[in-house]
């Protein structure tokens, strides 16, 4: 689904991703873990569109999305979460996930004058898929709670959450486990894997928490110095030298 060719990015002398090619396979759960500076972040971000590699190409379903803004990217359905943004704390989370951006005919002034009723069908439409998503993700009952005043692993799901209110096909999670308690994390790595097998997403997960990735992700690949050092199950990695190396060695 995403192909990473030759891809390197510099930032004035510094290698922060060299040369690296990969594969994120469509309907995979694809793990990215690494030592602290291993590139793997530069790499995301480069694969939604926020900085430019200095060479190489990124494809999404074969097609070359190398020089595309994010929206573009976002609209062919490859989707990164972000925290809940500060504007956002003060609205509910239902609000929060019936204002993700969308073609959405109530975002266009003159559908409102001429097409009231268009509208109010499509805010309907809006609402009822919110209410779905909020079941789904187990927040039915935060509702109406402000966003800022939701623990982290709820804002977590409502980051997941947002995702599901938009046509995504690959969703790319920069470490959903972060700062979360044990019980929201079975929560979430629950969440991700129904997802996949049900509605059939694309996840591509960086993360440092090794439990979360053994459990959910297949393949995992190991970066290193901003490159691909080797991928395989977790079992695999878990006796590979080098990644141990990689981690630990000096
Ligand atoms: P990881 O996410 O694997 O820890 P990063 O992609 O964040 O790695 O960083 C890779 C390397 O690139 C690091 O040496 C980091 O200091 C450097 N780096 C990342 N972003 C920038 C930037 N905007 N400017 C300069 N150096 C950067
Ligand atoms: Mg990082």
């Amino acid at each position: 689904m995403i192909e990473v060719r030759n891809v390197t990015k510099t930032f004035g002398g510094l290698v922060a991703v060299d040369n690296c090619s990969l594969e994120v396979g469509s309907g995979s759960i694809t793990g990215m873990i690494g030592p602290n500076g291993a590139g793997k972040s530069t790499l995301f971000n480069i694969l939604a569109g926020f900085i430019p590699p200095s060479s190489g190409q990124i494809l999404l379903d074969g097609r070359d999305i190398t020089k595309l803004p994010p929206h573009k990217r976002f609209e062919l359905g490859m989707v990164r979460t972000f925290q809940v943004p500060s504007e956002l704390a003060r609205m509910t989370a239902l609000e929060n996930l019936m204002l993700v951006p969308s073609d959405q005919s109530g975002e266009s002034l003159l559908n409102a004058w001429f097409r009231p009723g268009r509208v109010r069908a499509d805010e309907q439409r809006t609402r009822a898929r919110a209410e779905e998503v909020l079941q789904t993700l187990e927040l039915t009952h935060v509702r109406n709670e402000l966003a800022g005043n939701l623990s982290g692993g709820q804002k977590k799901l409502l980051e997941i959450g947002r995702t599901m209110m938009t046509p995504a096909k690959v969703v790319l999670l920069d470490e959903p486990g972060a700062g979360v308690n044990r019980t929201l994390m079975g929560k979430i790595t629950e969440v991700i894997r129904r997802l996949n097998r049900e509605h059939g997403y694309t996840f591509c997960i960086i993360e440092h928490d090794m439990d979360l990735i053994a459990e959910l992700c297949d393949p995992v690949i190991v970066m290193a110095q901003g490159t691909v050092l080797t991928q395989g199950t977790m079992d695999e990695i878990r006796k590979n030298e080098d990644v141990l190396e990689a981690y630990f060695g000096g």
